[in-house]
């Protein structure tokens, strides 16, 4: 046999249709910027130094990609236990939240430090973070099509086991056919993460994981996002700032005897 054109050899480009996106880039609610600079700032009059926090961005459920507001977690003085930001710790906080509300990212605060990027331990911390927002943050991204080499179509009731010993995949329908495409669904999850200074910067990033339900194929990707700042309607009140001073002063406590390690860790 003999092609006039060997683009002929090409094998078809699976079939693909777009659903949905993932965010390209942050949202965030003034007022939950605000709140995120106002802890610095708490942080260093109650306790007349600068030093780190953590906290989690969250959203409304029905809107996972708009920051609403910021969480504050008990953090803990340990070393390790803060490096190995685990699932269990932000279950804990996940729980403590009224029903509407998810944790969609992480923020922390490098303090005084001008250290404005994320540190390789970060990088850790924001896969856990998105292993566990995964799955509410998740979304149908795509109807793909499954190419599969050696597909056997069978009728219901009319084949033998000796029939399934063939092909890679074999489909059973209720009535003859000849031709099958399958479609599978490509999900999207995100999470956001923050890291801000006293200074008044920050850096951000999104990451991304994308998983076909059949094929298990899956990607994940990390991105630096621009931040686009929303005014919703919200401001940061005084009773606000009493209340998140009250917080502060709850749950993050200075760390008096500072390991040598913790410029390394952030
Ligand atoms: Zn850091």
């Amino acid at each position: 046999m003999r092609f006039k054109d060997l683009s002929q050899l090409k094998r078809p480009k699976p079939l693909e249709i777009t659903l949905g996106s993932l965010p390209q880039h942050i949202l965030m609610a003034e007022y939950a910027k605000h709140r995120a600079f106002k802890i610095n700032e708490l942080v260093g009059v109650l306790f007349e130094e600068s030093f780190e926090w953590y906290g989690f961005t969250l959203a409304h459920k029905d809107h996972p990609e708009l920051i609403i507001d910021i969480g504050l977690p008990h953090n803990d003085l340990n070393l390790q236990d803060y490096t190995t930001l685990g699932s269990e710790r932000i279950a804990e906080f996940q729980e403590l939240l009224t029903e509407d509300l998810i944790i969609n990212g992480w923020i922390h605060s490098h303090g005084a430090l001008n250290y404005r990027h994320f540190s390789n331990i970060d990088e850790k911390n924001h896969f856990t973070v998105l292993d566990f927002v995964a799955a509410r943050t998740r979304k149908p991204l795509a109807k793909k099509e499954i190419s599969i080499q050696d597909l056997v179509l069978l009728e219901k009731d009319r084949f033998v086991e000796k029939d399934l010993e063939k092909g890679s995949v074999c489909l059973i329908t209720d009535g003859p056919i000849t031709e099958a495409k399958i479609m599978e669904t490509v999900y999207g999850s995100f999470c956001y993460s923050i890291v801000i200074g006293d200074e008044g910067w920050h850096e951000q990033e999104i990451h991304c994981r994308e998983r076909g339900i059949l094929s298990g194929h899956m990607i994940v990707r990390s991105k630096a996002a621009d931040i686009e700042f929303v005014d919703t309607g919200r401001s940061l009140t005084r009773l606000d700032i009493s209340e998140l001073s009250d917080e502060v002063e709850e749950k993050i406590k200075p760390r008096t005897d500072p390991p040598p390690e913790l410029i390394e860790r952030m």
